[in-house]
């Protein structure tokens, strides 16, 4: 990696597999805005100014129509020598994202927030619905260890999956457990906003309360010393948002990790 680390932002304005509400496309847009309209600065709790001390580059938007378009898209911009945050878009994108990375990089695991485990053989019919794309990634083997955070919504057949697959599922419940956590590998993040609670995170089509309180994950996010090579933020739906609170958040959980990136390329 060269000295001043390359971050890439790749906007996902893509909704069609959303099983409930549409609206999640609106996020790339609605995101950028927030993080561009001055009411922030650009210093992150790492220390790293995220524009100043990286060369930040926001490769815009993926035009997509169809979920198969998007691993090819995907693919032909991802480059294992520097980072990526991709911005949902619904959550359905996170399995090509995570195929087009594989194809280059092998060897990390995913830390994934969300109220739902997304672990669906199929969600009405189907395989590649915002319900699904854990259980694509688990049944091709893309990742090593699957980590599911904030969880609060398991069925009978997610427990079967959760079983199948191995995937280590840290629920509402024993949340305190995120501690006990050894990570070891370097890793790819993906942060459903609806892992939050609805009271920090209105924004989003799948009210779940009793979720995760932003302060506790930021803080969990800044002591994680693996490397993290990409990160995904899905499922802000500005409809249901309230003066921007949920794309505040986006923002700030983006700025967050680009310093957390930015810190590691530095030591
Ligand atoms: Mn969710
Ligand atoms: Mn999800």
């Amino acid at each position: 990696m060269p000295n001043r680390p390359v971050i890439n932002l790749i906007g996902i304005p893509y909704d069609q597999k959303s099983s409930y509400m549409r609206g999640a496309a609106g996020a790339p847009s609605n995101i950028r805005y927030t993080m561009n309209d001055g009411s922030s600065n650009d210093w992150t709790e790492t220390g790293y100014n995220f524009r100043a001390d990286a060369d930040f580059r926001d490769l815009g938007d993926l035009q997509i129509h169809e979920h198969q378009d998007l691993f090819k898209e995907i693919a032909s911009r991802y480059h294992p020598e520097e980072a990526f945050i991709f911005l949902g878009g619904d959550h359905s994108i996170t399995y090509p994202i995570i195929k087009s990375i594989h194809q280059k990089r092998q060897g990390f695991d995913i830390l994934h927030f969300d109220a739902h485990t997304d672990l669906y053989h199929d969600f009405e019919g189907d395989q590649y619905s915002h319900a699904c794309p854990f259980a694509r990634i688990m049944e091709e083997g893309l990742c090593h260890r699957l980590i599911q955070v904030g969880i609060r919504t398991i069925t009978r057949h997610q427990q079967e999956q959760i079983e199948k697959f191995g995937v280590e599922v840290i629920t509402m419940r024993k949340l305190a457990q995120i501690h006990q956590l050894k990570l070891t590998r370097p890793l790819y993040i993906s942060i459903d906003l609806d892992g939050f609670d609805p009271a920090y995170a209105p924004g989003v089509s799948h009210h779940e309360p009793g979720g995760l309180i932003p302060r506790e994950i930021i803080n969990y996010l800044l002591s994680i010393e693996q490397e993290i090579i990409a990160a995904d933020i899905v499922e802000l739906n500005p409809r249901r948002d309230h003066e921007r609170m949920t794309s505040a958040l986006a923002y700030k959980l983006l700025k967050e990790l680009c310093g957390m990136m930015i810190r590691h390329q530095s030591n």
